[in-house]
């Protein structure tokens, strides 16, 4: 039961119970209200009934004994308020009664309005507001919403009734029926609840009133809520508020108006008053698009197509009194909100209400702009700007984004991978990706799924669509270091690589035709959607000068490529934190070489396959290091198996020994004995680098070669190490391998060699791989997955089982698990600062550009995050806002 005795929080204009603090008792709509009350406000008075009574009420399907009196009470004050009498066959007071959680939940459960009518009590409309249409009107409205609502009873009996009575009449719209057709009409609403439900319309008032109360306290458990909740991650144990107010009529003639604006452009950001209303209706008319809702002022439209075409005066030209009111509203709103404003108003007989007020909703576009300019106008501080906006919604800034205003149709979705749009032809191998693209089309890859192989057709498509993997699989992680647009997990795809061609609920794509993916939203659509170019604006630079400023983490970089490299500066990264080396062997140039080195018969062979990579490798290294110059950049030694570069099928075993000169038989035995059941966990990292330290020999050298002639300072990193000696023995060959290069170059090398934690037991004996590494940089995509003994490449397909049965609260390959791998990186921090104070601690994880993990590193006390160049700007801002939570602790 209830503990608190104060049920029901009363709100009229000067005077409330409660305040915009109380969200968590009285819903985001009933603490504004009394919030807007107590400033003054023009609000109709009423009262809220709190979240509690709901909670209690769903778990003990009846409400505490004390509600009533509180509720009746209530009532009184409203009814001394306005003048007039609930249940009152003379000038009756009607009610609004409304649902309002603590977050909005748009759509989860309609409004009731005009509660209080009956036969009696709409005579006494009638009479008082001598218009017998208004009342009737109110009263047909009433008996619809509510059977719906509360009865259940479905609206399109209601709304069938009234197009029939409108037909019979000649007539187009709702308000051109008179006093007395609607009279038949809602005697005919009256005979369609009993035979839906049995019962007879309730005539008493306070009944009408309770089975309000109890419909939208128990909508909080209706299917639709509960839906809602899970999708947002709302708990099911917050409950809702139900606001009751005294109605006020926008619908009771030319001098009343109904509307919604805003007080600042939602879609741009601009300091203008935006918003739309309609004359002479109420509030679910201008929803319902039954009329065409009118601009409040001409400045929202001013030279666009809309201005051009729209005649239809303004509320400002209209009632030009009332718009000043209401303008001064906004001011007093934004001033005291300190925000961005979406308010609800009624115009009733020339006087103004305010009905709701809210944080509007915005694009990320305006809350960057409103951010910026309320620090300017010094209505909020430089950091609160900085907290304004969702980092993660800094992505659609740069990407281009499908213009939503088009109707595009939906042939299937999976996950929005790496953001952005892109539309191409298709393509099913990453060969041809590469032979189109070079006969000048756009193209967009779709495979199963996505291995290092595809690498150059990734490259060079405008879009990857895969039908399997995760937010982390190959596909993902490398189109988002790409900044190309991904779809993965499409499962719905049927991909037949024969035919070249795929179906999809018996859709056929073949090879060459078009189609759009939307990495925003996981969405694929046939053919060419129409697309939006965002540019970076002064006001996101601004913006993001001030979330520097305050941020104590450096933001590095995963990039692969000088052009990665070049695209994380030009986003603001402080250096490359990680450089992954085997996707430089993708190149055709290159994978011929690799294929001799790995198919070689001994360690002779192996390195004159190497000494042809060299100076490749050199050249890549110089040329990030170019670009990079005065950042730090840390290369990753090999790291994958060496089977990932080897052929798979027959024919492509075939191609490999044309092009080697080596027999198939030959090629064929190395790549099964390279086969591993296992291979995340087999012949990887600084396993491989052991059992072929040629390979580890030349890539320091290539690094060191480019760097002494460069001037630049490398990071060395080693994958994969969960010993000192693993460790150790790696470090020797490259310290050898620079004290060789010195040598040759008569030049000092400089350098330092650090390691990356990967596993458990590394991160365990953090204070030994100290004592030898000089940086660990933890990567998260594997110490997850050996944490949870959980596939990177295969979780997808059924971590949502978990996260929507609560099992999970996120998937963590998206959102590091704070409690375990967290605690890990802890351990491994405390550990390694223990037994080397210098030690300089980051993460290279895709979770370095998610802002929950980012909080995570701060709090961990991390000195960077890298992650990909797309996400930079993210982790810029996330790390700022993470900083900024902890200064304020
Ligand atoms: C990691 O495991 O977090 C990492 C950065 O390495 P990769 O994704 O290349 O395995
Ligand atoms: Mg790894």
């Amino acid at each position: 039961m209830v503990q608190d005795h104060k049920l029901v929080y009363a709100f009229r204009s000067g005077n409330a119970d409660g305040g915009k603090d109380m969200k968590v008792l009285l819903g985001g709509k009933g603490a504004n209200l009394a919030e807007m009350a107590s400033i003054g406000l023009p609000v109709p008075p009423g009262f809220t009934v709190t979240t509690a009574v709901c909670t209690d009420y769903v778990r003990n399907g009846c409400f505490p004994p004390d509600l009533k009196k509180q509720v009746e009470a209530a009532l009184r004050v409203v009814e001394g308020v306005v003048g007039n009498r609930f249940n009152d066959n003379d000038n009756p007071l009607l009610l609004s009664v409304r649902s309002g959680a603590r977050v909005s939940m748009p759509g989860m459960m309609d409004t009731i309005l005009n509660l209080g009518l009956n036969d009696a009590t709409v005579e006494g409309l009638a009479n008082a507001s001598k218009d017998p249409r208004f009342a009737y009107d109110c009263y047909r409205r009433f008996i619809a919403m509510y059977s719906n609502v509360v009865l259940k009873v479905n609206m399109a009996e209601f709304e069938n009734a009234l197009e029939q009575t409108k037909n019979k009449h000649h007539v187009k719209h709702d308000h051109e029926l008179t006093a007395e057709q609607l009279k038949k009409l809602v005697n005919q609403y009256k005979e369609i609840v009993p035979l839906r439900t049995g019962n007879p319309f309730p005539t008493d008032p306070y009944d009408q009133l309770w089975g309000a109360i109890s419909a939208v306290f128990s909508s909080w458990q209706n299917d639709r809520a509960i839906t809602y909740r899970n999708i947002n991650n709302i708990p099911h144990n917050w409950g809702t508020a139900v606001n009751v107010q005294a109605m006020v009529f926008g619908n009771r003639g030319n001098d009343c108006a109904t509307g919604v604006a805003f007080t600042r452009n939602p879609s741009t950001g601009e300091k203008q008053y935006f918003g739309e209303y309609l004359v002479n209706a109420q509030g679910e008319d201008v929803v319902s698009g039954v009329r065409t809702p009118q601009s409040i002022n001409k400045v929202g439209n001013e030279g666009t197509d809309a201005d051009a075409q729209d005649t239809s005066p303004t509320m400002e030209e209209e009632m030009p009194e009332m718009y000043a009111e209401l303008v001064s509203v906004f001011e007093t709103l934004e001033r005291h909100y300190r925000d961005v404003q979406d308010i609800e108003f009624t115009v009733q007989n020339k006087k103004l209400y305010i009905l709701q007020t809210r944080s509007a909703k915005r694009t990320t576009q305006a809350a960057v702009r409103t951010a910026v300019d309320m620090a300017h106008e010094e209505l909020i501080t430089k950091r609160e700007a900085v907290m304004r906006v969702d980092p993660d919604s800094l992505n659609k800034l740069f990407h281009p984004t499908i213009d939503r205003s088009a109707n595009n149709k939906i042939l299937t979705a999976g996950h929005p991978a790496s953001p952005g749009a892109a539309f191409g032809a298709v393509v099913f191998t990453a060969e041809d990706a590469v032979a189109q693209v070079e006969n000048g089309k756009d193209v967009i890859l779709v495979r199963k799924e996505t291995s290092a192989d595809d690498i150059q057709g990734m490259h060079k498509a405008r879009g990857i669509l895969t039908a399997k993997g995760g937010m982390t699989s190959h596909a993902a992680v490398v189109a988002r270091n790409m900044g190309r647009p991904c779809v993965t997990g499409a499962n719905e795809l049927n991909i037949d690589f024969r035919k070249k061609q795929m179906t999809i609920h018996g859709v056929t794509v073949k090879e060459g035709d078009l189609i759009t993916i939307d990495g925003f939203l996981g969405n694929v659509m046939l053919g060419k959607v129409r697309m939006e170019m965002p540019k970076k604006s002064a006001h996101y630079e601004t913006l993001m000068g001030w979330a520097d400023d305050v941020r104590r983490m450096r933001v590095l970089a995963n990039a692969d490529t000088p052009q990665d490299a070049l695209n994380a500066r030009e986003n603001g990264a402080q250096g490359v934190g990680l450089v992954r080396t085997e996707h430089m062997f993708f190149d055709p140039d290159r994978i011929t070489v690799m294929h001799r080195m790995i198919l070689a018969e001994n360690e002779k062979g192996r390195r004159a396959a190497l000494d042809e990579l060299l100076p490749m490798q050199r050249e890549d290294f110089r040329s990030i290091f170019d670009v990079m110059k005065g950042y730090p950049v840390t290369i990753r030694l090999l790291d994958p198996p060496l089977h990932e570069f080897l052929p798979r099928t027959e024919k492509e075993m075939s191609d490999v020994s044309r092009a080697t000169g080596i027999n198939v038989e030959h090629v064929r035995d190395i790549v099964h004995r390279h086969h591993e059941a296992n291979p995340m966990l087999g012949h990887r990292g600084c396993r491989l680098l052991i059992s072929h330290p040629e390979i580890c020999e030349m890539q320091a050298r290539a690094i060191f070669e480019a760097s002494v002639a460069t001037g630049f300072v490398p990071h060395v990193m080693v994958p994969l190490v969960s010993t000192i000696a693993e460790f150790d023995e790696v470090r020797k060959i490259i310290e050898d391998t620079a004290n060789t290069v010195s040598k040759e170059m008569q030049k000092l090398v400089r350098y330092s060699i650090g390691t990356m934690i990967e596993l458990p037991r590394a991160a365990l004996r953090a204070h030994e791989l100290a004592q030898s590494a000089e940086f660990f940089s933890f990567g998260t995509n594997d110490l997850t997955q050996t944490t949870y003994g959980l596939s990177r490449d295969d979780a997808a397909a059924f971590i949502h089982t978990y996260t929507d049965k609560g099992i999970m609260p996120t998937d963590p390959f998206i959102t590091l698990d704070d409690s375990g791998v967290g605690e890990l990186i802890a351990i491994a921090c405390e550990r390694g600062r223990s037994t080397n104070r210098q030690i300089e601690l980051g993460i290279c994880g895709e979770h370095g550009g998610d802002p929950a993990s980012i909080d995570l590193c701060e709090r961990i006390g991390l000195d960077y995050v890298s992650c990909s160049p797309f996400r930079v700007p993210v982790a810029r801002l996330a790390s700022a806002q993470a900083r900024i939570k902890r200064l304020r602790k």
